[in-house]
């Protein structure tokens, strides 16, 4: 027997050779590229730099004109001279003259402030081809709508530090940096295990007797979330034959094999009988739903060479099955992909008065009334997946509880979003 936390650590203490793992450096990171391998989830490794300064020049704020301000009068017309466009080079502005300039342009040598179209005379611009001239009410500031060179980031910048996993405004600014070499944090290449000759996989006719593979489905999404790579998702009879036949296949590439089912105490427990002995632990966590547990580094063979993957083993049932996920791989994977590790949770009181066993921490489904007390969804029946698809909620009673009232107050995980 062993308690909830002692099996969190068992996890942690499992998967800790991965913090450490050597980076993936990967050169040629553009938009195209990301977009073309579909998965952009990527934590770095190592910090980045920026190697040039941004914005990397002096450029215009607005459309407006580029002025020198010592030359400007108000009411006082001055010539127009050729306008400078995004993407333009580095223009010299004569001395008793304004440019027209468009935002994103480079401020032309000469120019130290801009004056937006808007507080022109007349307020637009003139055609190109004609010579023209402009007045100005007021005298801008030196510096006015001018965006300086190095004002967001000056060059040799940290801009991200080593473990941040990158998102939109993350990406944007690696992008803005012109860096494309980077090092990666390797994600963790997960072997999903549904074990059971009961299952079947999704569009095979049911015999009777037979029922669909749930798990699956679940933990490759639940992994998903976490930023793990899912190859395979098999379902494997209870038969060590077939399953060890499946390891040799499957299991090589795989950083992590997760499987579910066959870890209790009745007959045909496959995965049980494959590793017990051979690297993994079986034991009653305190927990329920998800008390069958199995952890530890397996051996299995694989080309006739003997192999050892770290294996965790959850029970079949799948409510248990996505308890144990929520409970004991989730925040471990979240950490070591650089995503928030827990779920938000917070104290609400209870709707209505339960009962759990006192010996063990029980994790009910739920969801939140208009008045905001916990509503628990379905019973505490680990094969109850329906209902865990409709709560927005898990409820924790830890040990040592055996009755709470209504208005008690629990903690409840936030599985919503
Ligand atoms: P086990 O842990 O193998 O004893 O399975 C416990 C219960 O969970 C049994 O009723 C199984 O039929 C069911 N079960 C096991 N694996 C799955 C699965 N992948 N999808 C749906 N139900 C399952
Ligand atoms: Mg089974």
């Amino acid at each position: 027997m062993r308690t909830v936390a002692q099996h969190q650590e068992a996890v942690r203490d499992l998967l800790a050779p991965f913090v450490d793992r050597d980076p993936m450096i990967v050169s040629g990171v553009t938009a195209s590229a990301l977009a073309e391998s579909g998965d952009s989830h990527r934590v770095l490794a190592a910090p980045v730099d920026s190697p040039i300064n941004l914005p990397p020049f002096d450029n215009s704020q607005m459309d407006g004109y580029a002025v020198r301000t010592a030359d400007i009068v108000p009411g006082v017309s001055l010539r127009v001279a050729a306008p400078i466009a995004a993407g333009a080079g580095i223009r010299s502005l004569e001395p008793r003259s304004v440019a027209p300039i468009m935002t994103g342009a480079p401020i032309p040598i000469g120019a130290d402030a801009i004056i937006p179209i808007e507080a022109a005379l007349p307020p637009r611009f003139p055609p190109a081809s004609v010579p023209a001239t402009v007045a100005f009410l007021r005298v801008p500031e030196v510096g006015a709508f001018v965006r300086r060179r190095g004002s967001d980031v000056p060059a040799g910048t940290r801009l991200l530090p080593a473990g941040r996993a990158l998102g939109p405004a993350q990406w944007g600014t690696v992008a803005a940096s012109g860096v494309t070499e980077l090092a990666f944090k390797r994600p963790i290449n997960v072997l999903v295990l549904s074990t059971g000759d009961e299952l079947r996989a999704g569009g095979a006719p049911l015999a009777p007797g037979q029922i669909y593979d749930a798990n699956g489905m679940s933990l490759a999404i639940a992994l998903a979330e976490c930023h793990a790579i899912v190859e395979s998702v098999l379902v494997v009879r209870d038969d060590v034959a077939a399953a060890s036949r499946v390891l040799a296949d499957h299991g090589p590439w795989a950083d992590l094999i997760l499987t579910t089912g066959g870890v209790s105490a009745g007959a045909y427990e496959v995965v049980r009988d494959l590793f017990v002995g051979a690297g993994v632990v079986f034991d009653s966590v305190l927990m329920q739903p998800g008390g069958p547990q199995g952890i530890g580094m397996a051996s299995f063979a694989a080309s006739g060479q003997a192999l050892e993957r770290p294996l965790i083993a959850f029970p079949g049932n799948p409510v248990s099955a996505l308890v144990s996920f929520e409970v004991f791989l989730r925040p471990v994977l979240r950490e070591l992909h650089g995503l928030p590790p827990a779920r938000p949770r917070h104290r609400a009181p209870l709707a209505d008065a339960l009962d759990s066993p006192e010996g063990k921490h029980q994790v009910r489904r739920g969801t939140l009334n208009a008045a905001g007390e916990v509503e628990l969804i379905g019973g505490p029946g680990s094969h109850l997946l329906h209902s865990y698809a409709q709560s927005t909620l898990l409820v924790h009673i830890p040990v040592g509880v055996s009755h709470l009232d209504a208005g008690d107050p629990v903690e409840v995980w936030n599985i919503s979003d």
